[in-house]
């Protein structure tokens, strides 16, 4: 029972009835609202994410489950590599990390995410190396490499809040991640609607780089943001800050346009 019930109808209904009502609307209440998806594939190593990305990444989602969210988590191991019609249907956003299977990902679906961003309005959040994702370019209709080259040196990263007023901003102040892989502009992508974060690698030898680190585009009905950080041989996703940016990209993405 999901209908939300007057206090008149309550007054005019017998107490038991009535204590009824409120006990199935208590219920309801407590059914998710909203589902996100975190899709790995299972290739992050053992000691850094025990649980993979998506597990790492769905234990900082936390927070949102009191706000309705049901959280989730997938895997290219999965039936329908994870991503099945069914599954897809009722997802409000998904989240997607991959580095070394990009290539296994089947095209249908790809196209069936691709159709549920751009006309049921699904959100789409790709992180760190899901810039070369098969979803990610098809929905971004570029390349996504970062043509000045990815280079695995530990720089540190001082991430900047860049559009202040952007949701995915609330409650984040300039902060920084210890180590990092620098991927170095430019960024093959169309003109974003938001760069949401930039950045400053801070390279061993102590020279700085400026690099974009979050971008938020509308496609179709739904949100697209791609976040740069998250290379798997550092514990990025258990980052305090990197978990409250994702908390609030996913409440951005799955507010549909
Ligand atoms: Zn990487």
């Amino acid at each position: 029972m999901t209908a939300i019930v007057s206090r008149r109808t309550v007054l005019a209904l017998g107490a038991a009835a009535a204590a009824e009502v409120l006990l199935s609307s208590t219920a309801a209440a407590a059914e998710p609202k909203h589902r996100v998806v975190v899709w790995s594939e299972g290739s992050a190593p053992k000691n850094v994410y025990p649980h993979d990305i998506n597990g790492s990444v769905a234990e900082g989602l936390k927070p949102l489950a009191e706000k309705g969210w049901e959280i989730v988590t997938a895997s290219i191991n999965d039936a329908d590599q994870g991503v099945s019609a069914e599954s897809l249907a009722k997802t409000d956003v998904l989240m997607w990390w991959g580095h070394k299977f990009h290539g296994n990902v089947k095209k249908e679906h790809v196209d069936a995410i691709v159709d549920r961003v751009k006309n049921g309005g699904m959100g789409f959040i790709a992180m760190h190396s899901a810039h070369f994702s098969k979803p990610l370019k098809a929905l971004l209709g570029t390349n996504c490499g970062w043509k000045g080259g990815y280079v695995e040196d530990g720089s540190k990263l001082e991430l900047i809040v860049k559009d202040k007023k952007h949701p995915i901003n609330e409650g984040i102040s300039d902060c920084t991640i210890a180590h990092t892989e620098r991927y170095t502009e430019p960024f093959e992508i169309p003109e974003p609607e938001s760069v949401v974060l930039d950045g400053v690698y801070i390279r061993p030898d102590g020279t700085k780089e400026r690099s974009r680190q979050g971008f938020a585009w509308t496609i179709g009905k739904g949100k697209v943001f791609y976040f740069q950080p998250g290379h798997e041989t550092y514990p990025i996703f258990f980052d305090a800050n990197v978990r409250k940016i994702l908390c609030n990209a996913v409440e951005w993405a799955g507010k549909k346009s």
